[in-house]
Formats: C-alpha cells, sequence, structure tokens
C-alpha cells in the first residue's frame, strides 16, 4: 500500500496546541478587535480534581486546554478562557456579559456556555445558600468526603467568585467551615443509609 500522506499530526482527530494557538490567534482577531495579548496555549492532561476543561492564567499569560476533549469543546473552553483574560477570573457579571457579546457575534461556544444569562449575580455577594448548594452539588461520590474546605473554596471562586484568595473569602464568610461540616455529615449519613438498604436489599431480596 502506498504510504497515507502525511497528516503533521500525532491525532489528527483532535487539536493539538499548536492549532488551538492558531485558533486564539484567529479569534482574537475576529471577535476581540486583538485586544487580547499573546497567550502560551497548553493542552494539558489534568486541569483539577473537578476535571474543568480549561484554564486561565493571566500572570503567566497562559491559556491550558485539557486533553482528549472533542475539537468542538476544546475551541468552545478556548474561547471560555478567552473571555476570562478579557474580563475577570471569576463567573461574574463582566464576564457573562462577555461571553453574550459573543454568543452573538457568533462564537463557537461549547453547548453549556451557550445557556449563559444575565442572573443578578454580579460575582461579589455570596449567600450561605448559594455556598450550600455548590457544596451539595460537589458532594456526590464517597470520595468527596475527603476535599477539603480549601477545595471546596477555590472551587466556589473559579466558579462565582465572592473573593480573590481562599483566605479572604474565609475572612468575608465565617460560616462557610460550618456549611461544609454539615453538608458531609448528612452526605455521610445518606452514604450510609444507602450501603445498609443494599446490604438488605442483597440479603433478603
Ligand atoms: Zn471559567
Amino acid at each position: 500500500m502506498p504510504p497515507k500522506p502525511r497528516q503533521g499530526l500525532a491525532d489528527p482527530a483532535m487539536l493539538n496546541g499548536r492549532q488551538l494557538r492558531r485558533k486564539f490567534i484567529e479569534f482574537n482577531a475576529l471577535y476581540f478587535s486583538n485586544k487580547l495579548p499573546p497567550y502560551a496555549i497548553r493542552v494539558v492532561r489534568k486541569i483539577n480534581w473537578l476535571d474543568f476543561m480549561g484554564r486561565h492564567d493571566r500572570q503567566r499569560r497562559r491559556i491550558e486546554v485539557r486533553q482528549g476533549l472533542a475539537d468542538k469543546e476544546a475551541v468552545g473552553a478556548l474561547i471560555h478562557e478567552m473571555a476570562h483574560a478579557r474580563t475577570t477570573d471569576h463567573h461574574g457579571m463582566p464576564w457573562k456579559r462577555e461571553m453574550i457579546r459573543l454568543r452573538k457575534a457568533g462564537a463557537p461556544l461549547t453547548e453549556q456556555d451557550m445557556g449563559i444569562s444575565l442572573d443578578d449575580w454580579d460575582g461579589i455577594r455570596v449567600t450561605k445558600q448559594m455556598f450550600q448548594r455548590r457544596v451539595d452539588n460537589i458532594l456526590c461520590a464517597p470520595s468527596s468526603l475527603n476535599l477539603t474546605l480549601s477545595n471546596v473554596i477555590e472551587d466556589f471562586i473559579r466558579n462565582y467568585g465572592g473573593a480573590i484568595t481562599v483566605a479572604e473569602f474565609k475572612r468575608k464568610h465565617p460560616w462557610v467551615g460550618a456549611v461544609l461540616r454539615d453538608a458531609k455529615k448528612e452526605f455521610a449519613e445518606y452514604l450510609k443509609l444507602q450501603a445498609e438498604l443494599e446490604v438488605k436489599l442483597a440479603g433478603g431480596g
């Protein structure tokens, strides 16, 4: 068989770092009037324990996109991080407004990001209820009982804002420790009940 034409790619099914960098340059011109400074674009194996698709590092001028994403998702993750680069590091109003602008301009957002709307969350006010809801969402597997308060606060800041650092967040919202403690206790009891029920079902039928 004649050799196949060279693709010049390790895995032609997925965009690599260099191709995503080209996309960055293209999108910067198309959707940002070239206002974003140059960024290094890297495809990385893992972003964090919550399996984020991308990360933006303003100081090091670096955007990371998780390896193994379908092209559409990788491109959507890149745009998501570019919107952070243009606005703030969390998902408050300025970022949402930017995402809606990008959607209207026809930027290829991920399916999830297509649904972003301007609700009243401004990325500053944090209510106990909001934090509680996020904690309940995170506690979904037995291993999540090992998460520390800092883990959970980091996740919250990334997604909603509320402060810049974990220490500052704790200072501003002194009730966070108690919320996590109560939620973990409740979840542990739930797991215990579930296990007991499974034993019963397996034994008695
Ligand atoms: Zn984000």
